[in-house]
């Protein structure tokens, strides 16, 4: 009797680490937690030409980034590695042995070429494509003379005939195939090198997976899994096949609907916590109105019962306001090393951790992403070009302008340096403003064009307070000049 709940992610090294995987990874980490279990990582690499070192990288660097820390890996090591199947061979070395000692697999000799010729056939006369294959009934002995000179072949399961294979899917309810529509599918090249369903099978065993929770393009595959297993005398798991994530347009989400892996939506200044409480919601739901989880509360709330069947579709609205929900309840002191690189890449100096931590905390509230605060931060590092013209507010002059402006460098020039707070600035200027202007707009305008440069930004006395004395009563100035000439 298997007590623990074991779950796994089995991803191939192939590419970046996609969303969809990293959700599979979330809910099967949220399963097994949820019921004390253990949640598995396990490299699918036995495609030697497409596996990469940098994409396994990449798949440590996206779980470890999103909080989802497997019990067992090739990282963290434990009592079935390995967890790679590469270094694996030698548990479907000897499952493909038996299988073919018991005649539940056979070799075929068929070449690509036959192959494709029998499919044409088979299409041509409104048939289902399946391989009817000669040496299915070759004894083993015959079969492995006939490898010594024959070099095309493949080893294939003998699926039985007239059977049906059905099992029950905790998402999707009772879901049945007939064995002869699977055919006998190839399950290794030879003894020793295994093809996707032969290896998840022997490896979910060998690991004691209890529960395969993967996404719906794999249900084909089940009944094919199910064969082999019960042919190798395992015990089930169970299964959970999760809902497709599609577009906007409802087409399966892809490289064209823009970010799709892991490390695209952190270059793209979305935070760990924002990505997790977004995937959760790819197929599932809480059952009330909640929207916003931490992993640990998920832990406590998650369940297969509350996992949708249709597809979930992917917003990038939704994604951009939980973000925001998450950058806003940060400390900028704590953002400050995700943003610095940002800053860093897009050459703005960054000696004065000061102005950049003011920038954070001026722009936290304002953006969905973290890098639209170095979007949005240019002109406080350079004061852009700016014609006089924008510096007057509604149908007020430039002798307005010129007023308004020399009352702000009086102002600053007689506040002293513990007052350069958004704040203290505020008091000292609607002060100003309530004797000698008519409207707020008369002084802020101006005050703010000169100190940014731009149409919009950020209130003035947050740049003040981020720019300095000197700095910003550098840029008022240069706004006198630009009128007075
Ligand atoms: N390598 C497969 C994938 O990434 C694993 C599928 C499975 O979970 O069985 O799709």
């Amino acid at each position: 009797m298997r007590s623990t709940i074991r779950t796994r992610i089995a991803p191939s090294p192939t590419g970046l680490f996609h969303i969809g995987t990293a959700r599979a990874a979330l809910f099967n980490y949220l399963y097994a937690k949820k019921n004390g279990g253990q949640f598995i990582l396990r490299i699918e690499d036995t495609d030697k030409e497409r596996s990469k070192k940098e994409f396994e990288d990449d798949i440590f660097n996206g779980l470890s980034w999103l909080g989802i820390i497997p019990d067992e890996g090739p990282k963290e090591g434990g009592m079935y590695g390995p967890y790679r199947q590469s270094e694996r061979l030698l548990f479907y070395v000897k499952a493909v042995d038996r299988l073919l000692a018991e005649g539940n697999a056979y070799y075929c000799f068929h070449d690509d070429y036959y192959l494709e010729q029998e499919k044409k056939r088979l299409l041509a006369e409104k048939k289902p494509p399946i391989h009817e294959c000669e040496y299915r009934e070759l004894s083993l002995k015959e079969a492995e003379q006939k490898k010594e000179t024959l070099s095309s072949f493949v080893i294939r399961f003998k699926s039985p005939k007239e059977r049906t294979v059905a099992f029950k899917d905790h998402i999707r309810g009772p879901i049945s195939f007939q064995s002869d529509l699977l055919g006998d599918f190839s399950i290794a090249r030879d003894v020793a090198e295994p093809l996707y369903n032969l290896a998840v099978v022997v490896d979910d065993h060998e690991m004691n997976i209890t529960h395969v929770i993967r996404g719906e393009d794999h249900i084909s595959n089940t009944p094919k899994q199910i064969l082999i297993a019960e042919a190798l005398s395992y015990p089930l798991p169970e299964y959970a096949h999760l809902p497709l994530i599609l577009g906007a347009d409802r087409a399966k989400l892809s490289k064209r609907h823009g970010a799709t892996s892991v490390a695209d939506f952190r270059a793209a200044g979305y935070l760990p916590d924002a990505m997790v409480n977004f995937m959760a919601f790819l197929g599932w739901n809480p059952g009330d109105e909640r929207e916003f989880f931490l992993l640990s509360e998920l832990e406590n709330e998650f369940s297969l019962e509350h996992v949708q069947k249709s597809g979930a579709v992917f917003n990038e609205q939704k994604l951009d306001s939980i973000n925001s929900f998450y950058v806003k309840k940060r400390m900028p002191a704590d953002l400050m090393p995700l943003i610095l690189p940002m800053f860093e890449a897009a050459q703005f100096p960054t000696e004065n951790k000061m102005l950049i931590e003011s920038i954070i905390a001026i722009e936290q509230p304002r953006v969905k992403k973290l890098t639209e605060v170095v979007e949005n931060a240019g002109f406080f590092f350079a004061l852009p070009e700016y014609g006089p013209e924008l510096l007057i507010w509604k149908d007020n002059s430039l002798d307005d302008v010129k007023r308004a402006l020399k009352s702000a460098v009086f102002i600053l020039d007689e506040l002293p340096p513990e007052d350069f707070t958004p704040t203290k600035l505020d008091a000292a200027f609607t002060a100003e403003i309530a004797v000698k202007f008519k409207n707020k707009g008369d002084l802020l305008w101006p005050l703010r064009v000169a100190l940014s440069g731009q149409k919009t930004s950020p209130g003035p006395y947050e740049i003040i307070s981020a720019l300095g004395k000197e700095e910003s009563l550098r840029r008022i100035n240069e706004a006198i000049q630009k009128i007075t000439l």
